[in-house]
C-alpha cells in the first residue's frame, strides 16, 4: 500500500513510510475541556479516528495519543489573559477539576456518540508536571530557555542562532512575526516579543498552581504536548495533528521545544484538518451559527430544519476530504441523511446474501471488470491524502451491484465465489471497519423481524387494515417494508 499524507512541514503529498514499522506513533491535540465539545472539534477527532482506523487496518501497529488540557490553555491562546478552565471555575462557582471532569464526560459522550474510538492513551496534562518541569529545566540548562519574575519563556533568539528556523510549520516570517507583536502586558519580562512562556508565574487569586524551581506557578500550554508525546511516543514519532487553527503558534512551538530539548525534528508528518462553515459563513459563537452535536441530533436550533442523527453527521464529514472546508446546510445534511441510508440499507441487505451456485449461468465479466475496479478504487481514494469523497463514491458503485445481487437482477454465479465474497467482505469493512459508520435502528431487529412476521401473516389473511398498521409502526421509526416478489424485508426510508 502506498499511502500518501500531505505534510504541512513540506507543503506536499508525501509517501508515508513509518519510522519502526510496522508500529506508528500518532498524536493529536485533545480537548481544552472548560465547555462542550464543538463541531470543528468533532471533525478534527473524527479525521485521525478515520486515519487510526485505516492505519490499523493496513495492518499498522498504532499507539495513538490525544491529550486532555486541563491547565495552562490561555483565554488568548498565547502567553496573556486566564486559564480557561480556571476562569470558567470561577464563573461557575466551581473547583477548576469539577469542570474538567464535567467536560471531559461530555467529550467522552461525543465521541461515542459519532463511534470514534478511544486513543490507546489519553494523557492529562496536570498529571505530568514533573516532566513539564524538567523539561523547562533542561531548556535553560541548554540556553534556550530564561527565568524572568517567576516565569519561564523560551528564547527564540538562541534557538536561531543555535542554526534552528522558527517558523518553519507554518511559513511565517521572524520579522513579520515581530510587526505583528503587540505590547502587552508582561512582554517587557521577554527578550524578544516573540519568546513564549513554557512555565508561568501565577498570583495568588489564580485557581490552578504548584510549586517550581521558579515559584507557584502553572506549565505552558505548548509544552505539554510536546513532554506527553515524547513520554509516550518518544522523541520523533510520525504523525502529529490537530486542526490548522493549531498550526500557530502551538504546533510551532512544539517543534521548538522539543529540537531544542533533544537536537531532533519531533514530527515526521503534520497534519491539520479544515475547518467548517455554515451556509458559507466561519462557524463561530458570536455570529449565532454555531451548533453543538446534541443540537444537532434533537433538531434545536434555529439555523436546523430536522434533527439529524450521529450517522448521518458523521457520513456528511467523512463525504469531503479533511483538507478541504465543509459547509453545513440543511440541503447538504438531508443529501447526507439519504446517501447514509442507501448505503446502511445496502450493508444489511448484503450481510444477508449468500453464493449460490447455479449450472448454466454465464460469468459477466464487464460487471466483474467494474467491481474490481471499484474495490480498488476506494483503496487508491484513501491512500491519496485520505480522499474519502473518492473513496465513498466508490462504495456507492460497489452499491450498486449489490442492489442488483438484491433484486435478484444479477446472479451471484455471474460474479463468481471469489468476487461474490470478496466483494461482501470489503464492502462490509470499508463501511463499518474504515469509515466507522454503523448502522442505527430504533428498534432491536428481533423486534423488527417478529412484526415483519406478523405483516406476512395478516397478508396472508387478507386482513389488509392489520397490514396497514404494521407499515404504519415501520413508517413511524423511519422504516419501511419492502415486499417483493422473491422476499419481504424492512429497509431504512431513502
Ligand atoms: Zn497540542
Amino acid at each position: 500500500m502506498s499511502l500518501k499524507i500531505y505534510n504541512t512541514l513540506t507543503r506536499q503529498k508525501d509517501l508515508f513510510t513509518p519510522l519502526a514499522p510496522p508500529y506508528v506513533g500518532m498524536y493529536v491535540c485533545g480537548p481544552t475541556v472548560y465547555n462542550n465539545a464543538h463541531l470543528g472539534n468533532v471533525r478534527t477527532f473524527m479525521t485521525f479516528d478515520l486515519l487510526f482506523r485505516y492505519l490499523t487496518h493496513l495492518g499498522y501497529k498504532v499507539r495513538y495519543v490525544r491529550n486532555i488540557t486541563d491547565v495552562g490553555h490561555l483565554v488568548g491562546d498565547g502567553d496573556e489573559g486566564e486559564d480557561k478552565i480556571g476562569r470558567m471555575a470561577k464563573l461557575e462557582q466551581l473547583e477548576p477539576m469539577e469542570i474538567v471532569q464535567r467536560y471531559t464526560n461530555d467529550f467522552h459522550r461525543v465521541m461515542e456518540d459519532f463511534n470514534i474510538l478511544p486513543p490507546s492513551i489519553e494523557p492529562t496534562a496536570t498529571g505530568h508536571l514533573i516532566e513539564q518541569i524538567e523539561a523547562v529545566q533542561d531548556l535553560i540548562k541548554k540556553g534556550l530557555a530564561y527565568e524572568s519574575n517567576g516565569s519561564v519563556y523560551f528564547d527564540i533568539n538562541a534557538y536561531n542562532a543555535a542554526g534552528n528556523d522558527y517558523g518553519k510549520l507554518s511559513g511565517r516570517i521572524l520579522e513579520d512575526l515581530l510587526n505583528e507583536t503587540r505590547e502587552l502586558d508582561g512582554q517587557s519580562e521577554k527578550r524578544n516579543p516573540l519568546d513564549f512562556a513554557i512555565w508561568k508565574n501565577a498570583s495568588p487569586e489564580h485557581l490552578m498552581q504548584w510549586n517550581s524551581p521558579w515559584g507557584r506557578g502553572f506549565p505552558g500550554w505548548h509544552l505539554e504536548c510536546t513532554c506527553m508525546s515524547a513520554k509516550y511516543l518518544g522523541n520523533q514519532f510520525d504523525i502529529h495533528g490537530g486542526g490548522m487553527d493549531l498550526k500557530f503558534p502551538h504546533h510551532e512551538c512544539e517543534i521548538a521545544q522539543g529540537k531544542g530539548l533533544t537536537g531532533t525534528d519531533p514530527v515526521r508528518y503534520w497534519m491539520h484538518t479544515n475547518m467548517l462553515t455554515v451556509n458559507g459563513q466561519k462557524m463561530s459563537k458570536s455570529l449565532g451559527n454555531s451548533f453543538l452535536p446534541a443540537q444537532l441530533f434533537s433538531g434545536d436550533h434555529e439555523l436546523l430544519e430536522q434533527a439529524y442523527s450521529p450517522m448521518t453527521v458523521r457520513f456528511f464529514m467523512l463525504q469531503s476530504q479533511y483538507r478541504s472546508t465543509l459547509d453545513f446546510s440543511n440541503d447538504a445534511l438531508k443529501a447526507a441523511q439519504k446517501g447514509f441510508k442507501r448505503l446502511a440499507n445496502g450493508l444489511r441487505v448484503l450481510k444477508s446474501l449468500e453464493y449460490v451456485a447455479e449450472e448454466g449461468v454465464v460469468s459477466d465479466e464487464k460487471k466483474r471488470e467494474d467491481i474490481e475496479k471499484s474495490l480498488q478504487g476506494f483503496y487508491d481514494g484513501m491512500n491519496d491524502d485520505l480522499n474519502t469523497s473518492v473513496a465513498i463514491a466508490h462504495l456507492f458503485n460497489l452499491l450498486k451491484y449489490v442492489n442488483m445481487l438484491y433484486m435478484n437482477q444479477l446472479k451471484a454465479a455471474a460474479l463468481g465465489e471469489d468476487l461474490f465474497a470478496k466483494l461482501k467482505e470489503n464492502f462490509i469493512i470499508f463501511f463499518e471497519d474504515v469509515l466507522g459508520l454503523q448502522e442505527e435502528p430504533a428498534e432491536g431487529t428481533a423486534v423488527l423481524t417478529g412484526m415483519l412476521n406478523l405483516y406476512r401473516e395478516y397478508k396472508a389473511a387478507q386482513q389488509y387494515d392489520k397490514v396497514d398498521e404494521v407499515r404504519s409502526y415501520f413508517k413511524n421509526q423511519g422504516l419501511v417494508i419492502r415486499d417483493m416478489k422473491h422476499r419481504i424485508d424492512w429497509a431504512y426510508e431513502e
